[in-house]
């Protein structure tokens, strides 16, 4: 009589307890960027396809993008999703992963970087923004540092101003925007600002350099920064990617 009274119980507790299970799995399972990259959460994947970059030269337009744009003071107040954009010449950059072609579209700028390595944070992070012909994206993080004049000293010389007109840079190469160790690390996520859509195909890169005068000009843009804090892994691993 003992047994069969405790059996149904019992059923019921595992049942909850599966059910409940499944609820927590659920509200854990979502899979936005930006991640602090740990090395113990990097995985050796041969399977995975490579980073096909093809880069060529364009002329860019620098512009501010304005999130606050219903608000009086708008032109002022720094709202933590505005950034420095440059878009880029159409057709001037693609990369291909797997057979799929997905076109440079633009790059921006984030003060302090939104992906950490181990905890710690650099002084800036670009993102270079492609989206394929049925709209899928593909972002590579560059994170950068304080060193030598690069590039980015180009792109970043003059800030284009909230509610200004955008700044013309003249011609560059976008393969000096990879750094030359051709090396990623892969991994699945979202867009870092509203609406934060899910299914980003995310390359992080090693670091490329700035000058110091370079990364203090962006952040006294935004002295507050424009980075999302980072979000929980939920399980996702990196996988190490080459470029080709
Ligand atoms: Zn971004």
């Amino acid at each position: 009589m003992r047994l069969k009274k405790t059996l149904p119980v019992l059923v019921t507790l595992v049942l909850a307890g599966i059910v409940s299970t499944g609820t927590f799995a659920q509200s854990q399972t979502s899979t936005q960027s930006p991640v602090n990259v740990t090395s113990g959460a990097i995985r050796s994947d041969p399977s995975q396809p490579k980073l096909d970059v093809t880069y060529g030269h364009t002329e860019l337009e620098l512009k501010y993008i304005r999130k606050d744009t219903a608000s009086a003071s708008g032109c002022t107040v720094r709202n933590h999703e505005e950034t420095e954009e440059a878009e880029v010449v159409p057709g001037s950059g693609y990369v291909t992963v797997a057979g799929v072609r997905y076109d440079l579209v633009q790059f921006h700028f984030h003060t302090p970087s939104e992906h950490r390595f181990s905890g710690h944070a650099f002084p800036l992070e670009m993102h270079l923004v492609h989206r394929s012909a049925d709209g899928k994206l593909l972002v590579i993080g560059v994170p950068i540092e304080a060193g030598p004049k690069s590039v980015v000293d180009e792109v970043l010389a003059t800030l284009s101003p909230e509610c200004g007109e955008p700044v013309e840079v003249p011609d560059i190469d976008l393969n000096r925007l990879v750094p030359s160790t051709h090396y990623t690390l892969h991994y699945n996520g979202s867009l870092t600002t509203a609406p934060f859509t899910e299914g980003v195909s995310w390359y992080l890169t090693t670091p490329l350099t700035a000058t110091s005068a370079t990364l203090a000009r962006f952040k006294a843009e935004f002295p507050e920064g424009n980075a999302r804090q980072v979000q929980p892994l939920n399980g996702r691993t990196f996988s190490g990617v080459p470029i080709i």
